[in-house]
């Protein structure tokens, strides 16, 4: 854009661009990318010598001769070494720096020895911060094993046995989910979503991300 407008024959009065990209950011105020404010600035510095500018679309690699020898030119740029554009936008800073600290934060929980329940539920921070749902306590109980499950409760002596009533093991988080049949009607509709593109017994990581809102039902203790 910069080479067609600074080659720019006065008697002109249009700009021609195969960038639809670069037509709607000129066209969009919040835009204040450092190349087209000064496409901007260019373009008032020309109309105050009397020129109408007009930007125009048209179809790349057509044989418009302009076009031609402005890519000629962007390819030639690309081989010079001397050359370096080194301006972000401010966006593009967030970006990278979001970036950055999301690796960061993985890492961190990539080696974290604490909540270990959790990580089987959300090992993914990215994915996990895509993911809606409203927090309630037994989901949180559920995925941080701190319910009261007869299970957790016996470790502190509270309860004198950790067997589930239904007779088919200790009452662990992960019984509750998969096993317990006292809680086979609950289970109907996660199982039933899940069941569409999985099958059941479902990851952690899938009933953590995909049937959150269902799931707490699970955890429902006696
Ligand atoms: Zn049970």
């Amino acid at each position: 854009m910069f080479r067609k407008i600074n080659g720019l024959d006065k008697q002109r009065d249009g700009t021609n661009t195969d960038s639809r990209i670069t037509l709607d950011s000129l066209k969009n105020n919040k835009n204040l990318t450092h190349l087209i404010e000064e496409i901007r600035k260019k373009t008032i510095t020309l109309e105050k010598e009397n020129c109408k500018i007009e930007y125009t679309w048209i179809k790349a690699h057509a044989g418009h001769y302009v076009n031609e020898l402005a890519d000629k030119l962007a390819k030639e740029a690309t081989r010079n070494s001397d050359i370096c554009y080194n301006k972000f936008p401010e966006s593009e800073i967030e970006h990278q720096e979001r970036q950055k600290s999301m690796e960061k934060w993985q890492q961190q929980w990539d080696h974290a020895t604490e909540g270990l329940t959790t990580k089987e539920f959300f090992p993914n921070i990215k994915d996990r911060l895509k993911t809606k749902f409203n927090l309630t306590p037994s989901f949180t109980a559920m995925t941080t094993a701190h319910g009261k499950t007869r299970s957790y409760l016996h470790r502190f002596k509270i309860t004198e046995f950790p067997e589930c009533p239904c007779a088919n093991g200790n009452q662990t988080a992960d019984h509750l989910l998969y096993q317990c049949n006292k809680l086979n009607s609950d289970r109907e509709a996660p199982t039933g979503y899940i069941s569409t593109e999985d099958n059941w017994p479902a990851k952690k990581t899938r009933v953590g991300d995909q049937i959150s809102k269902t799931v707490y039902r699970f955890y429902k203790l006696n």
